[in-house]
């Protein structure tokens, strides 16, 4: 099927052949001189790709413009054409052969080197891409662009080394700061650390993190992971309440772990009265505690019962479906029995929807996720606080 760069290609073939005929018209030649022979190859060119030959079209044009100062953006353009539809070989295709020649200008080779990488890069070939940028860090007018574009693949490969010194490198030409990005790369080194056991380096990393601003919370989080392998209790439940007091969202992840440290320490009583005054300081954070109760299916603790007990009753979509102050006239215990149910009923569907989304693209997910997959940027998933019945709905309705 003809594409816009067959279109373009086409179209370059016909501007060439009526810039010959014109110079064969009115050029100062000799009379004596043949008609401009070129004008073959054109009409062979335009017949590849009327033949939907578009690759031997191409090969055609290379061979028979060369690249000088009159035509490189020609050359540029139809290789980005090429790329942003998705057409890396050729687009590799024509800037390799800009690189090729051996009289271009050092910018434009630098140019064309740089629209190379992100052809690699579009292709999925990291490990060359990777190269290219490397050298165009170096020191090029692409330097900036080619240190992002580095962040990127080292945060693909998990190289997070790498990734911190070519963001620090970053933050020194760009002249921004890159402190949460690069204290997520510590929090990765932290983490893998921290999951083979080696909880020296894991602190040293999370030190790190915690050097740079503006500040993230998720160091504090593997500290008081840490503090809980290893048994500290103690550090560990300091740490996820001043974690919730900094970030009340991040309740999400941390109420199960802090009901655990607390029942491991035996003391759920103090884990009633910690919450009773934490929701004494912030009542809005009700929806959010009794939400992820209900996700993770923590019961048993009187102001998490009460907070869910709160949920579902105030929640407008379940009175379409069940009259609990109905049901709860049965008596207390027919009352904790609807309520039972509508809680297991809560879970299921919670589990089946998605509990985080990202603030700037709305990508969602199941997990936290510290880097959102889609937009890349760091930190910005926030918690659901109600079960998402509309999406719930619509999945009954396509499925
Ligand atoms: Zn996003």
């Amino acid at each position: 099927m003809p594409t816009e760069s067959t279109f373009l290609l086409a179209g370059l073939f016909l501007l060439l052949a009526a810039a010959g005929w014109a110079l064969g018209r009115f050029g100062e030649r000799d009379e004596e001189d043949a008609p401009p022979p070129l004008n073959v190859d054109y009409l062979k060119g335009l017949n590849f790709l009327l033949n939907e030959q578009t690759d031997q079209a191409l090969e055609h044009f290379l061979q028979m413009v060369r690249v000088d100062d009159k035509t490189i953006e020609t050359h540029f353009a139809l290789g980005n054409l090429f790329r942003r539809r998705g057409e890396v070989d050729r687009a590799i295709r024509i800037h390799q052969n800009i690189i090729a020649r051996p009289d271009i200008a050092a910018e434009q080779r630098d140019q064309a080197l740089y629209a190379l990488a992100k052809d690699y890069l579009g292709a999925g070939l990291l490990d060359r891409a990777e190269n290219m940028f490397a050298r165009l860090a170096e020191g090029s007018r692409y330097q900036v662009q080619a240190l992002q574009n580095l962040c990127g693949i080292y945060e693909q490969e998990k190289e997070w080394q790498h990734a911190i010194e070519a963001g620090q490198k970053l933050e020194q030409l760009g002249g921004r700061s890159l402190g949460l990005q690069i204290a997520h790369y510590y929090c990765e080194l932290a983490e893998a650390a921290a999951g083979g056991g080696d909880y020296a380096a894991a602190r040293q990393y999370v030190k790190n993190a915690q050097a740079g601003r503006p500040r993230t919370m998720r160091g504090a989080l593997i500290r008081a992971h840490i503090a809980r392998e290893t048994d500290d209790y103690k550090t560990a439940l300091r740490l996820y309440h001043r974690i919730i007091e900094e970030h009340t969202y991040l309740i999400a992840v941390a109420l199960p772990e802090i009901v655990a440290t607390y029942e491991r320490e035996g003391s759920t009583g103090g884990l009633d009265r910690a919450l009773q005054s934490m929701l004494d300081k912030n009542p809005d954070m009700s929806t959010l505690v009794a939400y992820t109760a209900i996700v993770n299916d923590i019961g048993g603790i009187p102001v998490i019962d009460r907070c869910v007990e709160q949920y579902i009753l105030n929640e407008p979509t379940l009175h379409e479906f069940v009259d609990l102050r109905e049901v709860s006239q049965g008596g207390a215990d027919a009352h904790r029995n609807a309520l039972e149910k509508v809680r297991s009923a809560l879970s299921k569907l919670a589990t089946a929807t998605p509990r985080y989304q990202c603030k700037e693209c709305g990508f969602s997910s199941q997990r936290l996720l510290w880097q959102c997959p889609s937009c890349r940027n760091w930190e910005t998933q926030r918690p659901a606080s109600r079960v998402q019945f509309d999406t719930v709905l619509q999945r009954s309705i396509t499925h």
